[in-house]
C-alpha cells in the first residue's frame, strides 16, 4: 500500500503573517491524521513561520522550485542545502508553470532532481500535456519524453525519494478536473516510465499524485483510484478548511 501524500502549492501567494493565520488554524484541522502525508509548500518567504508553525505536527514542508549549483553567484537562486537547512523536506520541480513562464526544461528538471535527491529532499517532479497536445492525441508522447529526460542519468538507489505530480496543464486553476480513469491511464504511462528508468520493484512503489482543479467536491473520487497516490493542490490549498478537507477526502 502507498500511502497518499497530499501536497499544498500556494504558489506565489501569502505574506508570512497570512502564512502563519492559515497554519494556526489548519493544524488544529488535521491533527492526528495519519492516514495521508501532509505536505505545504508555501513561497520562500513563508518558509520561516511555515517551518517553525509545523514543528512537531504531522506537516511537512516543501519549497516551489530549487537551483541545481550548491552556491555561488547566481543572483535570486536558493540551493538544496538552503532548503535542507530552512527545514524543508520536501520539493516541487518542474510545474508547469516553472515551464511555461520561466524557462523550465526537462534538461533543467534533470539537474534538479538529481541535486535534490543528493541533498536527501523528496522532490516531487511535475508532468503533463498542454491542451494542444492532448487534442493531437500525443499525451502520451509527451508524458514519456517528460519522465524519460526527467530521470535520465538517476539510479533507483538515489531516487528512493523521488514523487511525480500528474498535472494535466488544461486542468490547473481552471475548474477543470481530468475525470478519475483519465488520470489514472495517465498515471498507468507514468508507473510504467518509472519501471523502465528505474526497475518494477520501484516503480510499483513510488507514489504518483493527480494535480488539476482538486477540490474538496471531487477529491474523494480522485483519491479513491489505486493508482493516484495523492494529490498537488493549488487554488484549494489556500483556506484551510477546504485544505483540511481535501486532506481528510
Ligand atoms: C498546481 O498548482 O499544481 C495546481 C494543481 O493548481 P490548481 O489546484 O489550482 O489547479
Amino acid at each position: 500500500m502507498r500511502k497518499k501524500v497530499i501536497a499544498a502549492n500556494w504558489k506565489m501567494y501569502k505574506t508570512p503573517a497570512e502564512a502563519k493565520a492559515f497554519m494556526d488554524a489548519f493544524i488544529p484541522l488535521v491533527k492526528g491524521h495519519q492516514r495521508d502525508i501532509i505536505v505545504v509548500c508555501p513561497p520562500l518567504t513563508d518558509l520561516h513561520v511555515v517551518v517553525e508553525a509545523a514543528r512537531e505536527t504531522n506537516v511537512h514542508v516543501g519549497a516551489q522550485n530549487v537551483y541545481w549549483e550548491k552556491e555561488g553567484a547566481y543572483t535570486g537562486e536558493i540551493s538544496c542545502p538552503m532548503l535542507v537547512g530552512a527545514g524543508c523536506q520536501y520539493v516541487i520541480l518542474g510545474h508547469s508553470e516553472r515551464r511555461q513562464y520561466f524557462g523550465e526544461t526537462d534538461d533543467t528538471v534533470n539537474r534538479r532532481l538529481e541535486r535534490a535527491l543528493e541533498a536527501g529532499l523528496a522532490p516531487i517532479v511535475c508532468v503533463g500535456e498542454v491542451l494542444e497536445e492532448r487534442e493531437a492525441n500525443i499525451t502520451e508522447d509527451v508524458l514519456r519524453r517528460q519522465c524519460t529526460n526527467a530521470f535520465r542519468g538517476i539510479s533507483a538507489g538515489k531516487a528512493a525519494k523521488l514523487t511525480v505530480a500528474y498535472e494535466p496543464v488544461w486542468a490547473i486553476g481552471t475548474g477543470k478536473t481530468a475525470t478519475p480513469e483519465l488520470a489514472a491511464a495517465a498515471h498507468r504511462l507514468i508507473r510504467a516510465e518509472a519501471a523502465k528508468a528505474f526497475g518494477k520493484e520501484f516503480s510499483e512503489k513510488l507514489p504518483i499524485l493527480y494535480g488539476g482543479s482538486v477540490k474538496p467536491e471531487n477529491a474523494n473520487s480522485l483519491m479513491s483510484q489505486t493508482e493516484i497516490d495523492g494529490a498537488l493542490v493549488g487554488g484549494a490549498s489556500l483556506k484551510p478548511d477546504s485544505f483540511a478537507a481535501i486532506v481528510k477526502w
